[in-house]
């Protein structure tokens, strides 16, 4: 590719300049004649006349004398009284008109051409001035050889050039891809270095994200599979008449928590995968947290009194900027934990307050702060970090037996991001928990609405 551009460029630049020189070329010559005759008409005829051997002959220049009717008088490369009549050329022609003229012949071969400037003198003959100069093609045609010796030398340069070039820029990306995960200088230029982090940063994601995404359909399909075999195992039992008649509302009863379980675990996964589809269209609106506090205090209350936990609300009329179903699912999460994962007659306080600083980026626009506090059984240490993570569970068999799935914190961390908001967990094993998650406020809508 490099080799014919340069090839194309090598050529049009030498047609370019040949046409410039050519051009250049003409107007000398004839500016030379004419400057040729001029001085032979100021000498007088005597000059040419009796030096025709040593004014004239030599300088390579024909001169011709004609009469005014073209019939030629004197010639000083030819008897001029074989020569037929001059009266027809151009540069004749135009001189005993309008008193000069020139032209340009070519002669004999294609390389050479004739020039001519003719002047009428005063007594009406003709007096022109020839000569023969290489034309610019024969020019050409001389210098082909060597023009043919640049262009391969070029053209030679220029394949190494491309070849090396593309060699070195390929190399790393080679390298790349065989190993894109070897550390260290690829052995290429420092432009490309940005690229390449990207692209193993990229990789890097894909692979963790791909290892994730395995975990969790392993982890689905055991977490499904737990209840579906109780159902199983349940219904066999009724169907091959095994269970007397007084187990039957026992394994009933057995059934449907598992169906319950199933159903729990199915809209779960159905709505991680839905969170995690960012394509999904979310529509923001201001809401008020507080309200919504009080409502999911409501909701939760039955469940609360069945465990003896009391369920307080604190705070004042706050507006966030979010979704409403998302941020309903968030508090309801949040605090269906602080009631699951509790004790006998704990509490739980879900308090809702605008914070002490303002949003970044938004100066003026106050962060909304939820925290839902409890003083239930508390996270160990070495639990904390992990709990965000889907079906990660402290203690299995404690939240199976109060209908969790081990989804439910995953998606408040989804529900977080998709807010840009922050979370923070503070816990201590034995004595409660607490999560605090800052929204962005969103001014409140005017008086009466
Ligand atoms: P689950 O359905 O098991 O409750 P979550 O994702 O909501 O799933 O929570 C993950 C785990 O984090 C729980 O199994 C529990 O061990 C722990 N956890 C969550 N909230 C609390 C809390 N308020 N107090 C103590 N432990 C909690």
């Amino acid at each position: 590719m490099m080799a014919v551009i340069s090839l194309l460029a090598i050529l049009l630049t030498t047609g370019l300049l040949t046409g410039v020189y050519q051009n250049l070329l003409c107007r000398q010559v004839i500016s030379d004649l004419r400057e040729y005759v001029l001085l032979v008409r100021e000498a007088g005829s005597d000059f040419w006349r009796e030096g025709t051997g040593s004014g004239v002959a030599g300088s390579g220049i024909r001169l011709t004398l004609m009469d005014g009717e073209g019939k030629v008088l004197f010639d000083n490369e030819a008897d001029s009284s074989l020569l037929e009549n001059h009266g027809d050329r151009p540069e004749v022609r135009q001189a005993m008109e309008s008193g000069e003229g020139e032209s340009v012949r070519r002669s004999g071969t294609f390389t050479h051409n004739t020039f001519y400037y003719a002047i009428r003198l005063e007594n009406g003959s003709v007096l022109r001035a020839a000569r023969d100069s290489e034309s610019v093609a024969g020019i050409f045609g001389s210098v082909l050889p060597d023009i043919f010796w640049i262009l391969a030398v070029l053209i030679l340069m220029s394949v190494g050039m491309s070849h090396f070039l593309t060699g070195k820029f390929i190399y790393p990306i080679e390298r790349l891809a065989e190993a894109p995960d070897a550390e260290g200088e690829p052995g290429g230029y420092e432009e490309l270095e940005p690229l390449i982090e990207k692209i193993r940063q990229q990789r890097r994601e894909l692979v963790r994200n791909t290892r994730i995404r395995q975990e969790f359909t392993a982890n689905v399909s055991h977490e499904l599979k737990t209840p579906l075999t109780a159902i199983s195992g349940y219904a066999e039992l009724i169907e091959t008449g095994l269970a007397s008649e007084r187990d039957i509302p026992g394994f009933a009863k057995g059934i449907h928590s598992s169906a319950d379980r199933l159903l729990a675990l199915i809209n779960d996964i159905l709505r991680l995968s839905e969170l995690d589809d960012s394509e999904t269209e979310m529509e923001f609106e201001c809401l008020n947290l507080y309200e919504l506090a009080k409502n999911c205090a409501e909701m939760l209350q039955v469940n609360a009194a069945k465990q003896g936990v009391e369920i307080q609300v604190e705070g004042e009329d706050c507006w966030i900027s979010g979704n409403r179903q998302m941020a309903e699912e968030l508090l309801y999460n949040l605090c269906d934990n602080a009631v699951r994962y509790n004790v006998k007659g704990g509490t739980v306080n879900i308090r809702v307050r605008k914070a002490d600083s303002d949003t970044p980026g938004t100066p003026g626009r106050r962060r909304i702060l939820l925290q839902v506090s409890d003083t239930g059984i508390g996270i160990p240490k070495e639990h904390q970090e992990r709990i965000f993570e889907r079906f990660y569970r402290v203690d299995k068999s404690r939240s199976r037996g109060m209908g969790g799935t081990g989804l439910g914190l995953a998606i408040v961390k989804h529900i977080v991001a998709r807010h840009d908001a922050d979370m923070k967990l503070e816990s201590k094993a034995g004595s409660g928990t607490r999560i605090s998650v800052s929204f962005s406020e969103c001014p409140p809508p005017p008086e009466g609405l």
